[in-house]
């Protein structure tokens, strides 16, 4: 057994009973409102629980009732399955199978879904929010004490690379995660955050943690909508967001020439490559802006670029918070000199405590206590990080790195251009070649785009080719699938 700290929700509510906990909608909770209808929800939830269920899986759109289902089965001490509801039911019933969970919660809208991944697994127990909220009340005993060793969630990576694993986040992982983010963005009396990030993503499920770790109210949003995300930062209601670039881009078309409120301090920006211009156009608003680094592996951020050094290290996605460590590592095994990139490798106690049922992915993944994350960046002379790229979509042409990221980012910055994707082509002469995948809002020649590139890139970074597509392929968290753009072109020697 590890270390262990008082139960959170418990040691909050007594600590700070009428702070607002929770806002939606217009309606508000504090914590000791909250404290309460949790523990009616546990007892509850306790009389459908059979003694070998040792997880549960929700299947949930951002709500309250999400909110109180997911500290209900912490006080239960059961691992909570986050499933994302814009899978496949394939997809879904693969992560129930490999976790082994045969008990999930669901909302209504999501009724369909549930009813066919029980139909594909007669086993799985499935209960909407309306039935298990009219189960009785059994008495159970309080855990006064959390284990921070103990895991609390199961999240599956995107995919973006490959098949999604099953991260393990233990409440040690969540704790030290909202420690070290109090850290790096310091902690005010007046702090709200907005998460209209899904719950199901560790970006969502880190706020609500934070929210009842530091006594913070969370605004929560059932979907993104960027006129209302606009609206609420000019209201001064809020302190900070958490953004992944998508969104950013969206909230800034809206916003036209306005700003935000000077109460909003922080607009958290990850998940994925940031673009330069589109930092340079939040710098230009004086939009607050901080590029984060950070997994399903290690609970959320593990690096930041803190407020002062925000301006002069555009790009950079920080230095690592207070309780981690960062290090690069080149093709020798090596500490990578200053400027030189290399696989980035992470250590820290927010750091995962393994893949569930992996170990082959765990023997890679973790060496002597570090985490090799699987993708290429490089730090400055002063230890600022910079992430260039995953390390499976490298392209060596003629012995050159080529990073997609940097090529999709130049392309951006064209003004005809909405999405932009690049991939290696296998090249008899170079080994591969970059090709690129846009999106545009209006018509532009591959001629014209050529041009722009050759400005502001090296010539063997230029793609070779450049193929307009409707949209680009994205999963369930909005990211790039970059394997999946060769289709775009096998489609196209066809027709
Ligand atoms: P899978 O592991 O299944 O391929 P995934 O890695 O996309 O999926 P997530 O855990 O949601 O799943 O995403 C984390 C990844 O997002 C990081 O490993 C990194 O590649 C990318 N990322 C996060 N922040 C940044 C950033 N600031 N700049 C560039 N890439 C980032
Ligand atoms: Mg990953």
């Amino acid at each position: 057994m590890g270390e262990r700290i008082p139960n959170w929700l418990l040691q909050r509510s007594h600590i700070s009973p009428n702070k607002p906990a929770l806002i939606f909608e217009d309606q508000v909770w504090t914590f000791q409102e909250m404290k309460d209808i949790v523990q009616d929800l546990q007892a509850k939830l306790a009389s459908s629980l059979k003694e070998q269920d040792r997880r549960a899986a929700i299947l949930m759109k951002n709500h309250p009732k999400m909110v109180w289902l997911i500290h209900a089965l912490q006080q239960l001490g059961i691992e909570a399955v986050f499933l994302n509801h814009r899978l496949t039911t394939t997809e879904l019933g693969f992560q129930l199978q490999d976790s082994q969970t045969n008990l999930l919660f669901y909302d209504e809208t999501l009724a369909e879904m549930a009813n066919k991944l029980r139909e594909e697994n007669p086993q799985l127990r499935i209960y909407t929010t309306t039935q298990y909220e009219s189960f009785p009340n059994q008495q159970l005993e309080i855990r006064d004490e959390y284990d921070l060793a103990a895991t609390c969630s199961i999240m599956y990576t995107s995919g973006t690379t490959g098949k999604p694993k099953g991260v393990q986040q233990t409440y040690g992982n969540h704790w030290w995660s909202a420690i070290g983010s109090s850290l790096n963005l310091g902690l005010q009396e007046k702090d709200s955050w907005l998460c209209a990030v899904p719950l199901f993503h560790i970006s969502g499920l880190s706020i609500l943690m934070r929210s009842v770790i530091y006594g913070m109210p969370v605004y929560l949003m059932e979907q993104f909508d960027e006129e209302k995300a606009n609206s609420l930062l000019q209201s001064g209601q809020i302190t900070i967001m958490s953004v992944v670039t998508a969104m950013l881009s969206r909230m800034l078309e809206t916003l036209g020439m306005k700003t935000y409120h000077s109460s909003f301090r922080c607009l958290l920006l990850g998940g994925g490559p940031a673009p330069l211009p589109l930092l340079e156009k939040c710098v230009e608003k004086g939009i607050p802006i901080f590029q984060t680094y950070g997994m399903t592996e290690t609970a959320s951020q593990i690096a930041t670029l803190s407020p002062e050094d925000a301006f002069k290290k555009l790009g950079s996605a920080g230095k690592a918070l207070f309780p981690a460590q960062i290090r690069i590592i080149d093709e020798n095994n090596r500490e990578a000199a200053p400027n030189q990139p290399g696989e980035i490798q992470l250590k820290g106690p927010n750091i995962t405590s393994g893949y569930l049922a992996r170990p082959e992915a765990n023997q890679v993944a973790f060496e002597q206590g570090w985490f090799k994350t699987g993708d290429i960046g490089y730090m400055d002379e002063e230890g600022f990080l910079y992430v260039l790229d995953r390390r499976s979509d490298l392209i060596i042409s003629g012995g050159e790195n080529i990073y997609p990221a940097e090529i999709e980012e130049v392309l951006l910055g064209h003004d005809a251009i909405i999405e932009a994707g690049v991939t290696g082509i296998k090249d008899e002469k170079w080994g591969q070649v970059p090709y690129a995948f846009i999106a545009a809002r209006n018509s532009v020649s591959e001629a014209e785009l050529m041009q722009f590139c050759r400005t502001h890139l090296a010539a063997y970074k230029v793609p070779k080719k450049i193929i307009q597509v409707e949209a680009l392929p994205r999963n369930a968290a909005n990211k790039l699938l970059r394997r999946k753009l060769l289709e775009y072109l096998e489609q196209e020697k066809q027709s």
